[in-house]
């Protein structure tokens, strides 16, 4: 029997995941979420000797079930191939005794990239299998590095088009130099005057726009999201922590079966959302450590129940984390909530016009899987400088946040299992952060200079990705506001 995917708002029936990832958001707003969970088929002991497609093939046909074997495997050969760097895919790296998953080997390399490099392919079989003649509409809010990945992703594809829109000064140079020299003929990029939050919400209501909605349907349109919150975006990002297992068992870091820890750096909660979906179809996970930077509403839900979303909104050097709504949050509430619409749409409804929500103890308590920790920006700098010091290695700045956080858990709880840091972007993408850190102040340099010194720092190749953007032309200069951005939007479409 198909797995269905319901929305965590209404108990409407539920629609195939071809139809859910066509979708990208349901039409009363919610998150599509499976209607039961499935298993994983394969043991601890075979994962070890499979490689990344392989295993992505395993986890991906457990929940888009009504792709047939030959789309899945098709879309899976077409995503992680020489676009990647490394042949791993998402290479484990053992560094003295921590482990890294590096998903940062692709096109823009960021994680990002490990799902959307598969959602175009995804999402174009499922305009085929459904017979729709309508063009998708991408529409996409990004805090730096979905923008480029769904870009670099969607660039003529065909019966696409994508829109992306990203935060004006709240995303790095090099973040901002990728989006804006994007060459794809269907793709679209503008700043907005706000921060992630702004576009994100906006991004939201925009797919939500009824009228809007009948006009796009009228003249041959339809939207769908590449972001985290399409479950074409999530699903594939199941696969990693499956694998990494595998890699831990074949070096023999682990014994078959033994629970292994992740600390994930989180925003939008997507990436550690699919780590839980990992431990739920049977993989041995104990504790996923939720690492949060300054902008730390994540960890003090975790402390207290309280979801706030009411304070100040902190610029930090890891702009991809900077998020005061974490959106896929919501599809853990519906879960914990008992998998109940009418709970879970009174605290989205409470999010939405006070900001907060609180959820009951019942929910606290299924919440034990996982550990929130914060890390502030010097602990950050800190942590990127200590790790290149000891161990010549150099992190990012947001894999520094978990690294930090990491430690706080394991000093603090005296878990001994384990660990992975889920290594999310190339120290190259954020290489002024990153090396002011290791030289503990401002070096003033441009950052094409600094991405020079860090190669010959960290003996790690600069990426193509970089090569690329060094001189390329701007493509892309349009700035809006807020409220703008409808309008943006229909313009770019002739509406
Ligand atoms: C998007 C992103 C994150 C946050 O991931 P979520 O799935 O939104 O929690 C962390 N690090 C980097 C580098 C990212 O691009």
């Amino acid at each position: 029997m198909d797995i269905l995917y319901k929305s965590t708002r209404s108990d409407t029936e539920g629609i195939t995941a071809s139809k859910a990832i066509l979708k990208g958001l349901a039409d009363d707003g919610g998150l599509f979420v499976p209607d039961r969970i499935p298993e994983l088929k394969v043991s601890p002991s075979e994962l070890k000797d499979m490689d990344y497609k392989a295993t992505a093939y395993e986890v991906m046909r457990l929940f888009l079930t009504d792709y047939s074997e030959e789309e899945l495997k098709s879309c899976i050969e077409r995503a992680y191939d020489e676009k990647f760097d490394d042949k791993d895919i998402a290479p484990l790296k053992k560094v003295g005794d921590r482990y890294f998953l590096e998903l940062f080997h692709g096109k823009t390399i960021a994680f990002k990239d490990m799902a959307l490099s598969i959602l175009p392919h995804l999402l174009t079989t499922a305009i085929r299998k459904n017979n729709s003649d309508k063009e998708v509409v991408i529409l996409t809010a990004t805090s730096g590095d979905t923008g480029k990945a769904a870009l670099a992703g969607f660039s003529d594809v065909e019966h696409t088009r994508i829109i992306v829109f990203y935060p004006k000064g709240g995303v790095s140079r090099i973040q901002e130099l990728q989006m804006v020299t994007e060459k794809g003929r269907n793709t679209k990029v503008v700043a907005v005057r706000g921060n992630f939050d702004d576009c994100q919400s906006q991004v939201k209501a925009i797919f939500n726009d009824e009228e809007l909605k009948k006009e796009m349907a009228s003249k041959g349109f339809a939207f769908s999201s590449a972001n985290s919150i399409n479950i074409g975006r999530l699903i594939p990002q199941v696969a990693y922590y499956v694998y990494a297992y595998g890699r831990m068992l074949k070096e023999g870091y682990i014994k078959d079966g033994e629970e292994i820890n992740f600390t994930v750096p989180t925003g939008n909660f997507g990436n550690i959302l699919a780590g839980y979906y990992a431990k739920l179809i049977g993989l041995p996970i104990g504790k996923l450590v939720c690492a949060s930077n300054d902008n730390k509403v994540l960890y003090d839900f975790f402390e207290t129940g309280i979801y706030d979303k009411n304070r100040e909104f902190i610029l930090t050097s890891s702009p991809s984390m900077d998020i005061l709504i974490s959106s896929n949050l919501e599809r853990l509430i519906y879960m914990i909530g008992g998998s109940d619409a009418v709970r879970n749409e009174a605290l989205m409804k409470s999010l939405k016009e006070k900001g907060r929500y609180e959820i009951t103890g019942d929910m606290r308590e299924k919440l034990e899987s996982f550990a929130g920790f914060y890390s502030t920006e010097e602990e950050v700098s800190k942590t990127i400088k200590e790790l290149y010091t000891k161990d010549g290695y150099i992190t990012d700045t947001h894999t520094a946040v978990a690294v930090n956080a990491e430690r706080k858990y394991r000093e603090s709880l005296g878990d001994c299992r384990k660990n992975v840091i889920v290594s999310t972007a190339s120290p190259y993408k954020f290489a002024k952060s990153v090396y002011d850190s290791i030289k503990g102040q401002s070096s003033g340099m441009d950052d094409f200079e600094i991405i020079d010194k860090l190669e010959e720092m960290s003996k790690v190749k600069i990426p193509p990705a970089i090569h690329e953007i060094r001189n390329a032309k701007i493509l892309h200069d349009e700035v809006c506001d807020r409220e703008g951005m409808k309008d943006t939007v229909k313009k770019s479409l002739g509406l």
